[in-house]
């Protein structure tokens, strides 16, 4: 059965602009920044229907809470919707409602199966409920949305996690092909984006699934997704048109799309979540570590949401992080399916059960509080896999990064990053981890590697750049605060990212 949460406020409502957030469920990185652009959105007037299912719902629900003000204050007009995930039609168990929760890439196309069955609920529901949406954006891999706001009259907005300079080089990968021109997977050639002089140098291997012969995602797939990008109205992008040099423009000039940079959308929570009383268990530990950490003085490493490495390539990592002069703050995901001699090695190396505040290296297992962690600071330096989200959320808080992709569109997240923003060193990662959608094959339809490619010497060494006291270091350091300043001021009234807010909620297409 459906279950709804709505504040009283939207259910009183009838005037206000209403926008539906349908956030692409596979990652819970969509899920938040989605959530957040809800937020956002409601508190430039919109009421606000967020739409999911069950074992997402709570992920929406408590960032919808925590945007509350503490000591009382209207709560955002938003409604949590969450709307029953018909895996089991497609043969996937109970709550297989995200792709870090199936079982096996085998799983992939029964759970793309599933979310076309989950589009026919969500569309009966739009169309009897009683409040129509003024306006839908729907996640990347909904390609369903279109047809539904058609049929309601209402303009289609995308949102695909991804930066404006990423969508801009997946734009230009797409119509002129130069992937295709070279002789190697390794070769590298130029994506020519960002007029007058640079170029984005990359290899085919690095490239996004979209070009990529075989994922298990399956190419029809990618081509009705290529067809929703291409007919939706309009590209919401969590970013701010200061950041990316141009590229929201570009991107806008290249697709004849609307294009609204309305990030960095993390700000939507600035201090919540240092809120005791609903901080987590692991979040305390990691407050209560950085507190007694000396200025900009800690390394923190995460891979986001669903980054694991092979093991071998995390036990370089860790001698790396347990070796260098700084503490480090580590981030450690799909701990459970490690072999028993790297978790014993991680228990052994990284004071992992007693995390006293004197630990050099603290390990969080589960969830950290990433965006409190990065604002802390004791923080001076972030080694990333270079999804969109740590980036930006990097970016909002001033802190240099060093830069490992691992897949997906990380690898052009890497250039803009180093090359063209300045704020971070790359660790020089040349190939890109597996995942669940690339699991067994890579780009060449080769097996994948699963020894390490990057060794502890080249970890220490980008971290020594990271960390650099020297010049170097300085410039990075300040660009960042340049950066932060700019973010901040996006959302403020009269920033771009606010007039784009506006735009979002009250003049639509
Ligand atoms: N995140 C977090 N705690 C964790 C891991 C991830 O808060 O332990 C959040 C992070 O702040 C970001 C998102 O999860 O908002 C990860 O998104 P990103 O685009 O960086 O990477 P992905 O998970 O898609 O690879």
């Amino acid at each position: 059965s459906i279950v709804q949460r709505a504040t009283p406020e939207i259910m009183a409502s009838t005037t206000k602009p209403h926008l539906v957030l349908i956030p692409w469920q596979g990652s819970i990185s969509h899920i938040i920044p989605m959530t957040d652009i809800g937020i956002l959105s409601a508190s430039h007037g919109a009421a606000v229907t967020v739409i999911t299912t069950p074992a997402n719902a709570p992920v929406v629900q408590s960032r919808v809470d925590r945007a509350a003000p503490p000591h009382g204050g209207a709560a955002p007009a938003i409604t949590v919707t969450a709307i029953p995930f018909p895996g089991a039609e497609a043969g996937l168990p109970d709550g297989s409602e995200r792709l870090d929760l199936l079982r096996s890439p085998a799983d992939v196309p029964r759970f793309f199966a599933a979310n076309k069955m989950f589009g026919e609920a969500v569309a009966r529901h739009c169309r009897g409920a009683s409040r129509r949406p003024s306006c839908v954006v729907a996640g990347m891999c909904h390609t369903w949305a279109l047809a539904m706001a058609r049929e309601l009259c209402v303009p289609c907005y995308i949102f695909h996690g991804f930066g404006a300079f990423a969508l801009l080089c997946i734009e230009h990968l797409f119509k002129h092909r130069p992937h295709e021109a070279v002789a190697s997977p390794d070769e590298v050639f130029g994506i020519p984006v960002l007029p007058p002089s640079f170029e984005c140098r990359v290899t085919r291997r690095q490239l996004p699934p979209h070009f990529s012969p075989s994922t298990s995602m399956g190419g029809s797939h990618m081509q009705e997704m290529r067809e929703f990008d291409a007919a939706v109205d309009g590209v919401v992008v969590n970013t701010f048109e200061e950041l990316e040099h141009g590229s929201a423009a570009l991107l806008a000039a290249a697709t004849g799309k609307k294009v609204l940079a309305v990030g960095p959308v993390s700000l939507s929570h600035t201090n919540t979540s240092l809120d005791p009383r609903t901080m987590s268990e692991d979040a305390r530990r990691c407050m209560a570590w950085l507190d007694a950490k000396a200025s900009r003085s800690v390394v923190y490493v995460s891979f986001g949401s669903a980054g694991i490495m092979p093991p071998a390539q995390l036990v370089q990592l860790g001698m790396a992080l347990v070796s260098c002069p700084w503490p480090v703050l580590w981030v450690v995901k799909g701990a459970d399916s490690l072999p028993d001699d790297v978790n014993k090695w991680l228990c052994e190396n990284t004071d992992d059960a007693d995390a006293v505040a004197s630990s050099k290296c603290l390990v969080v297992r589960g969830w950290a509080p990433q965006v409190a962690i990065l604002d802390h600071q004791a923080v001076g330096g972030f080694l990333t896999h270079c999804g969109w989200g740590s980036t930006l959320e990097a970016v909002a808080a001033g802190v240099p990064m060093a830069t490992w992709p691992l897949f997906a569109e990380q690898f052009l997240n890497e250039r803009l990053i180093v090359d063209v923003l300045g704020v971070g060193v790359s660790v020089g990662v040349t190939k890109p981890t597996e995942n669940i959608l690339t699991a067994s094959k890579t780009v060449d339809g080769s097996k994948a590697e699963v020894v390490a490619e990057v060794r502890k010497e080249q970890v220490m060494e980008a971290l020594e750049r990271l960390m650099d006291q020297g010049a170097e270091g300085e410039e990075r350091r300040r660009k960042a605060q340049e950066l932060k300043l700019k973010a901040k001021g996006a959302l403020e009234e009269g920033g771009s990212s606010y007039v784009n807010l506006e735009n979002l909620v009250h003049s639509f297409v």
